[in-house]
C-alpha cells in the first residue's frame, strides 16, 4: 500500500514530488511510459530556451529544467517508475491505480498529467506527420528539410509566436495563420514576431488542406480566409500546429469532475477534486496560467493538501 501515488511527469509531478518526499511519504511517481500519446518530462521537454522560471537568469533549457526537479524529488525519496496509469478506480479506500495488468494500492492520489498538442484534425495532418507536419518546431524545426524553405505555423498563441520566431533561426520565410486579427499571445511575444522581417501573418486565415506528395511531403497548405471565403495556396515545406493543448484526463471520464473542454475541476484555492483523497495539479487543472512556474506551485498545493489530508485521516 502506497501513502500517495502521483500520476504524471512534469514541472507539477515533480514538485508535488519533492514536498511528499520532504513529508517523508516516499512517493511513487508513474512518470509515463513513453508512446504517441504520453512524453515522460512533460511539454517542457518539447522547448528549447526557458526565460521565465525563476532562479535562472539566463535561462535554462526546458530538458535540463525537468531533470533538476525530478532529481531533487529523488533526493527526498521519490521513486520514478515509467509506466503509464490506464485505468482507475477511486470508488473506495484504498484507491487503485492500473498500469495495463500491474495494479496499486494507495491511500492517496495526486493527478499531474498533463496536457497535449492538439490538431486541426484534417487527414493531411496524419498523412504528412514528420513529413513536414509536426507540433513541435523546437524538436523538428532545425531538420534540414525545413532549412531556407518557407514554413507554415498556425496559431495565434504563445506557442505559436515562440515556434515562429524559433524557426526563423532556419526557413526562409515563417507565415503565422490565424483565424482572427488579433493574437491571443502575451504583448511581448506578439510584438517580437511582428517585429520580425522573416514573419508574414496570415490574418483571418484558415488551414483548408495540407498539399504535398509521398516523395517530398508537404509543399503547400490551401488557405481560406474567413472573412471573405476566398482561397489561395502557400508553397512551404513545413507545417507547424501550434493551436493549444488537450488536457490528458481521458482516464478520469466518468470518474472526477471536469469541464466541457476535459480540465479537472479543483475546489477554488486549492487541489481538491470532487474525491476526497485525490488532488489534482498543474495544466491538467488549469486552462488560465498554464505555465511551469504555475503548474510547479500548484504541484506544491497537491503535496501539502495531501499531506494534511492523510493526518487528518489518520487522526
Ligand atoms: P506536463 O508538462 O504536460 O506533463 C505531464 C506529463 O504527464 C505528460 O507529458 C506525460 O509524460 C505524463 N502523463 C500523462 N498521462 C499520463 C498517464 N496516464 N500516466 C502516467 N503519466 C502520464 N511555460 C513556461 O513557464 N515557460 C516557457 O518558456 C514555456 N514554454 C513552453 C513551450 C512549449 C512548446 C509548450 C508546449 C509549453 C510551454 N510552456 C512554458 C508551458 C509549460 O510547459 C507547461 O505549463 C507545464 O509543462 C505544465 O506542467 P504539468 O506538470 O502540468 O504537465
Ligand atoms: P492558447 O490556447 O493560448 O492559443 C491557441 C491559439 O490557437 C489561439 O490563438 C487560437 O485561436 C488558435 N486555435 C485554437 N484552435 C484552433 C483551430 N481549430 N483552428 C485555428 N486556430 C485555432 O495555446 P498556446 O499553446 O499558445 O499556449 C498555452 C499556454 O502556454 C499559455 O498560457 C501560454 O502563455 C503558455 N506558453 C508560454 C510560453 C512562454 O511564456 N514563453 C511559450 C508557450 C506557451 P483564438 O485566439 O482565435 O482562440
Amino acid at each position: 500500500m502506497e501513502n500517495v501515488i502521483i500520476i504524471g511527469s512534469g514541472p507539477a509531478a515533480y514538485t508535488a514530488a519533492l514536498y511528499t518526499g520532504r513529508a517523508n511519504l516516499a512517493p511513487l511517481v508513474l512518470e509515463g511510459e513513453l508512446s504517441a500519446e504520453i512524453l515522460p518530462g512533460g511539454q517542457l521537454m518539447t522547448t528549447t530556451e526557458v526565460e521565465n522560471y525563476p532562479g535562472f537568469p539566463d535561462g535554462i533549457t526546458g530538458p535540463e529544467l525537468v531533470a533538476r526537479m525530478k532529481q531533487q524529488a529523488e533526493k527526498f525519496g521519490a521513486r520514478m517508475v515509467s509506466k503509464t496509469a490506464t485505468k482507475v478506480d477511486f470508488g473506495t479506500c484504498p484507491f487503485i491505480i492500473h498500469c495495463d495488468a500491474e495494479k496499486f494500492e494507495t491511500k492517496a492520489v495526486i493527478i499531474a498529467t498533463g496536457a497535449n498538442a492538439k490538431y486541426l484534425g484534417l487527414e493531411s495532418e496524419t498523412r504528412f506527420m514528420n513529413r513536414g507536419v509536426s507540433a513541435c518546431a523546437t524538436c523538428d524545426g532545425a531538420l534540414p528539410r525545413f532549412r531556407n524553405k518557407p514554413v507554415v505555423v498556425v496559431g495565434g498563441g504563445d506557442t505559436a509566436m515562440e515556434e515562429a520566431l524559433f524557426l526563423t533561426n532556419f526557413a526562409s520565410r515563417v507565415h503565422v495563420v490565424h483565424r482572427r486579427d488579433k493574437f491571443r499571445a502575451s504583448r511581448i511575444m506578439a510584438d517580437r514576431v511582428l517585429a520580425n522581417p522573416k514573419i508574414s501573418v496570415e490574418w483571418n486565415s484558415v488551414v483548408e488542406e495540407i498539399l504535398g506528395n509521398d516523395k517530398e511531403g508537404v509543399t503547400a497548405v490551401r488557405l481560406r480566409d474567413v472573412v471573405t471565403g476566398s482561397t489561395r495556396e502557400i508553397s512551404c515545406s513545413g507545417y507547424f500546429a501550434a493551436i493549444g493543448h488537450k488536457p490528458n484526463t481521458d482516464l478520469f471520464r466518468g470518474v472526477l469532475e471536469m469541464d466541457e473542454t476535459g480540465y479537472l475541476i479543483t475546489q477554488s484555492g486549492s487541489s481538491k477534486t470532487n474525491i476526497e483523497g485525490v488532488f489534482a495539479a498543474g495544466d491538467v487543472q488549469d486552462k488560465v496560467y498554464r505555465q511551469a512556474i504555475t503548474a510547479a506551485g500548484s504541484g506544491c498545493m497537491a503535496a501539502i493538501d495531501c499531506v494534511r489530508w492523510l493526518e487528518s485521516q489518520e487522526h
